[in-house]
């Protein structure tokens, strides 16, 4: 038995969406999966992450591309986390050249993100969410989003 989750995450990993715009998204994500199992709103003070799974292939650098050790990668998360404020998303400086870069610039595959709010809908049977989808949530919403295709 395997499940689905998307998570559909503000890109500003700090914006927490007003109540109403937050409700009027969670209504239309209700119509979209209506056979979900689950849809819900993860709230916090400070700032998590939204993971992928099982979904995750490969990270790379965002400066120069290179694929990034998991290992590095890892130990990166940890140090940036804080048991009272959450991911610090503070600026590392990344193995593979002499750039530095907080942690949610990765380019994870698939797609992971960080925030303190996501729309969360359990196996709501939809594929990939088309662009159209995305703009029509953005525009409820009042802000920009990135999508979580998350396989546990
Ligand atoms: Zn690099």
């Amino acid at each position: 038995m395997s499940d689905n989750w998307i998570l559909i995450v503000p890109k500003l990993p700090e914006h927490v969406p007003l109540p109403k715009n937050a409700q009027a998204a969670l209504e239309f994500l209700k119509e979209l999966a209506p056979g979900a199992d689950e849809i819900e709103i993860l709230q916090s003070e400070n700032v998590q992450f939204f993971d992928c799974g099982a979904n995750l292939e490969t990270i790379s650098c965002p400066r120069c591309s290179a694929s990034i050790d998991l290992d590095w990668w890892g130990e990166a998360m940890s140090s940036d986390y804080d048991e009272s404020e959450g991911f610090r998303l503070s600026e590392f400086q990344l193995p593979c050249c002499s750039k530095s870069a907080p942690l949610n610039t990765l380019v994870y595959e698939f797609h992971q993100a960080f925030g303190r709010f996501a729309f969360s809908a359990m196996n709501p049977d939809l594929g990939l969410l088309s662009d159209e989808t995305i703009r029509s949530f953005e525009t409820t919403l009042g802000c920009d989003v990135s999508v979580v295709y998350q396989h546990i």
